[in-house]
């Protein structure tokens, strides 16, 4: 699947390559290498590290209802009176 980091997002913080060390590594101090078209194996690694990039740098192909449960919407139910 394909992915992408907006390297002018990114900070460094190596969250990525902790979490999918298969598709992020660090490169120096702080500059980041990622494969952008991780394998299909690595879809749950990859989302947890999109979801624990502190400046959400990571975009993925396909992730969607992988990762963050409950993203949702029963916080607005008091509007009505
Ligand atoms: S977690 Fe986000 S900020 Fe940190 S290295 Fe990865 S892409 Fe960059």
């Amino acid at each position: 699947m394909r992915l992408v980091v907006d390297l002018n997002k990114c900070q460094g913080y190596a969250q990525c390559a902790f979490l999918a060390p298969d598709v992020f590594a660090m490169h120096g101090e702080e500059s980041l290498i990622y494969n952008p078209h991780a394998p299909e194996e690595q879809r749950e690694r990859l989302a947890r590290a999109v979801a624990a990039c502190p400046v959400q740098a990571i975009t993925a192909d396909g992730l969607e209802g992988l990762g963050e449960r409950g993203t949702g919407s029963a916080q607005e139910a008091h509007d009505v009176r």
